[in-house]
């Protein structure tokens, strides 16, 4: 105790000196500067969370989230909120998120896939993603399996252009 108000009174007198006065502006400077640092953090993980949340969502509305369970609370209450509303059809397949979610479908079911099955090329991590993705055979983007096949991402971008044509022809 006694030490404690002994070494209060040094830096008292340290401070009046300017000594730690100085140190002490520098400090707070260099803490402002990490509080405004961390408010961006905050402000980063807030979107990421939200995408993170999205993303378990269509996990869960597809069945494929870890620790999935039908007639689980969790499960009932995100079916709930994604329940279409008014006139929207139970054709969710169509807009981005349904192909987002059919891709990940696919992926789960079907794994990750080895080699592209139109030119053989071995599958490799590009800019962060996987080289080889699941095309849809179809253009119907079906929930099937049988609908899908791996392609590299230049013969997917082909195959897909090749489809398109043949279409336009029909
Ligand atoms: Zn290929």
């Amino acid at each position: 105790m006694k030490h404690t108000s002994e070494t209060k009174a040094l830096l008292s007198k340290y401070a009046q000196r300017g000594v730690i006065g100085m140190k002490g502006k520098k400090h707070s400077k260099e803490t402002r500067e990490k509080m405004s640092s961390t408010h961006t953090g905050k402000k980063f993980s807030t979107t990421s969370r939200k995408k993170m949340s999205d993303r378990m969502k269509w996990e869960w509305k597809l069945g494929i989230a870890p620790g999935f369970k039908k007639g689980n609370k969790l499960y009932l209450k995100i079916k709930n909120r994604f329940r279409p509303k008014g006139e929207a059809s139970p054709n969710w397949v169509g807009d981005d998120i349904g192909y987002t979610a059919l891709h990940i479908w696919v992926r789960k079911q079907l794994g990750r896939p080895e080699k592209c099955t139109a030119c053989g090329k071995i599958g490799e991590i590009v800019k962060m993603r996987w080289s080889i993705q699941y095309a849809n055979i179809s253009g119907e983007y079906k929930r099937d399996l049988t609908d899908w096949r791996p392609l590299c991402i230049p013969c997917h971008v082909a195959f897909d252009k090749k489809r398109k044509q043949s279409i336009d022809i029909r």
